[in-house]
């Protein structure tokens, strides 16, 4: 694991930025964009590429635009486009008016398209899709030309035009760039620039039946913004020289383009085709399922936009692919809500303690803290009487070494009220599961400590049966088996490698009644169990329903290194 303590870094493009600024380049302005294309929700891959345009844009006193990419009319959606601009406000970022869209400008698009082919820089092609590809050569051949890669200026004008107006099917012709045939890079031999796409488009409606290629829109989209530093991940490297071809062969506002590795997380898989495929197939509730990498999953799991922010700034930003543990992200939360959840006794597993010398006409308000690490967060009362819960796993009939929780004949505190004696267990008389414990309570030990000085080695947490709000608790675990579901073994699925007990539902859990107000969104520590938020789907007014952010520590860590310790 990355160090977790670590300040916010000095990185490579930092430095780059840095310099060019020193430089006085692009007159000492700095300008980036976030260019979601809007087929998926965002992902916390997503949210690495926001912090770092975003994030050094504010930093450098610049400005940061969003940009969808928008030029595949097919596999676009009004929902994408609306959830991408909710999530990076959530964030934390901002674009001002700067919103645009690459259809915004397939008007100057079409019209450098044109330049090309006057320029004799770009020819329609009339080879089919697959003889294109035949063409294209490999890594250790060369490509071959195009029959029709001399077709005259006026005959390229005539039909691009034609293709605009529609008199053509899809994949009869596309225009090219004219580069070099023989590049050692393939992305340089002759790239489509447009296509023919009978398909509406959600912006421009039937204005187009032609639509440009990424490389082509992408950074001339860049340029017509005046972007100085076009951030993208290391997929996009080899490509480099064709954003500048196009930049150069027009004589533009020529943008900067610097790759970094994207980020990988382990047990999770990012690619949006995957997780669309996980939502269509209802493997998961949608693209907000707690168990989702999405923002807007991760939103509803309880992480706040802090924690996220601080995770990107840890991860840091390199040109080297890595996998970053998810217990990188996990710690990041963690340390968030240390700080401003408030914490609460709630139980998952409840077992009934009725203690017998407690009068049963009476409660008391016994006060507890807020947050420890935060005095400012005051205190509250919880109430206590004759019958409470206590968790199913703090008692064990026949404790093993080391068990300082309840047992037959043991004394434990009860968080925030008395010392209690397990005096007898009660069973079910067919399946001989306990049902009830009976025990007695120390009135001198109220507030927790005992006068005489006699210390319990265990504290446990409970709620008062007759005031308890009962509730839902929904618990998660990592939504794949494997370190790295993106690497699927021959011939398998990757949802094969699902796993099975991602989510447990826990349907009547007893929490304290300082809970009956909680609102959808809520965030808390439940003492000793994790923290937790009210479900923003499905909590009903006095029934909250409660997502497991993370467990209070990372267990699995601590699972793995016992298990190395074994080994
Ligand atoms: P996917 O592979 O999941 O479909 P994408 O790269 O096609 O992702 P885009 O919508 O094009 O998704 O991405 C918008 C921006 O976010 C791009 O600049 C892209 O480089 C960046 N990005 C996408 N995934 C990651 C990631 N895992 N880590 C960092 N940046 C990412
Ligand atoms: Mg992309």
């Amino acid at each position: 694991m990355a160090n977790p303590g670590k300040a916010p870094g000095q990185h490579f493009i930092r430095s780059i930025i840095d310099e060019d600024v020193r430089n006085g380049k692009n007159g000492g302005r700095v300008h980036t964009r976030f260019p979601p294309e809007p087929n998926g929700y965002l992902h916390i891959g997503h949210a690495k590429s926001i912090c770092l345009n975003f994030g050094l844009a504010r930093e450098f006193g610049g400005l940061c635009n969003l940009r969808f990419d928008d030029t595949n009319p097919t596999k676009e959606e009004v929902e994408y486009v609306d959830s991408i601009q909710e999530d990076v406000r959530w964030l934390g970022f901002d674009w001002d008016d700067r919103l645009f869209y690459a259809s915004d400008y397939f008007e100057p698009l079409h019209a450098y398209a044109v330049q090309f082919i006057r320029d004799g820089k770009a020819y329609v092609d009339s080879l089919s899709p697959g003889e294109i590809r035949e063409h294209r050569g490999t890594l250790t051949e060369p490509g071959r030309e195009s029959p029709f890669r001399n077709r005259s200026v006026e005959e390229n004008l005539d039909l691009f035009e034609r293709m605009r107006r529609g008199e053509f099917k899809e994949g009869e012709h596309v225009l090219r760039a004219k580069i070099d045939m023989a590049s050692p890079n393939l992305n340089m031999r002759d790239p489509v620039i447009y296509r023919i796409m009978h398909a509406p488009h959600h912006r421009t409606g039937d204005a187009w039946c032609v639509y440009p290629m990424y490389d082509f829109a992408h950074g001339l989209s860049d340029s017509l913004e005046e972007i100085t530093h076009s951030l993208c991940t290391l997929e996009f490297e080899d490509h480099r020289p064709l954003y500048d071809w196009f930049l150069e062969q027009l004589g533009v506002f020529h943008p900067r383009q610097i790759e970094f590795a994207r980020l990988n997380l382990s047990y999770t898989v990012m690619s949006k085709r995957k997780l669309l495929e996980l939502v269509r197939g209802g493997y998961v509730g949608g693209w907000d399922d707690p168990r989702m990498p999405t923002i807007s999953g991760l939103r509803r799991r309880g992480y706040t936009p802090a924690s996220i922010r601080s995770f990107c700034e840890r991860i840091g930003v390199a040109k080297k692919e890595s996998t970053v543990d998810l217990s990188l992200l996990e710690y990041s939360v963690r340390e968030d809500l240390n700080r401003i959840a408030p914490r609460v006794m709630a139980v998952l597993r409840p077992l009934k303690v009725v203690i017998e010398n407690y009068p049963d006409d009476r409660t008391e308000e016994l006060e507890a803290v807020n947050n420890p690490e935060d005095p400012s967060m005051g205190t509250r009362t919880v109430p206590f009487s004759r019958e409470i819960y206590i968790e199913r796993d703090d008692f064990r009939e026949d404790p093993p070494r080391k068990f300082f929780r309840l047992a037959p004949g043991r004394e434990v505190r009860l968080r925030y009220a008395y010392f209690i004696t397990c005096r007898e267990v009660v069973k079910d008389e067919t399946t001989g599961e306990v049902t009830e414990l009976r025990c007695t309570y120390d009135p001198e030990t109220r507030g927790g400590d005992a006068p005489d000085g006699r210390k319990v080695k265990g504290t446990i947490h409970w709620v008062s049966a007759r005031h308890a709000v009962e509730s839902e608790v929904r618990l998660y675990d990592r939504l794949f088996n494997r370190p790295n579901p993106a690497d699927v073994p021959e011939g398998e699925d990757f949802k094969s490698l699902l796993n099975p007990d991602s989510l447990e539902t826990l349907s009547a859990c007893p929490v304290e009644p300082s809970l009956k107000e909680a609102a959808p969104g809520d965030r808390y520590q439940f003492e000793r169990l994790g923290y937790f938020c009210v479900d923003t789907r499905d909590s009903e007014a006095g029934r909250p329903v409660f997502n497991r952010t993370v467990p209070l520590r990372d267990s699995w860590a601590r699972i793995e290194k016992a298990q190395a310790g074994k080994g």
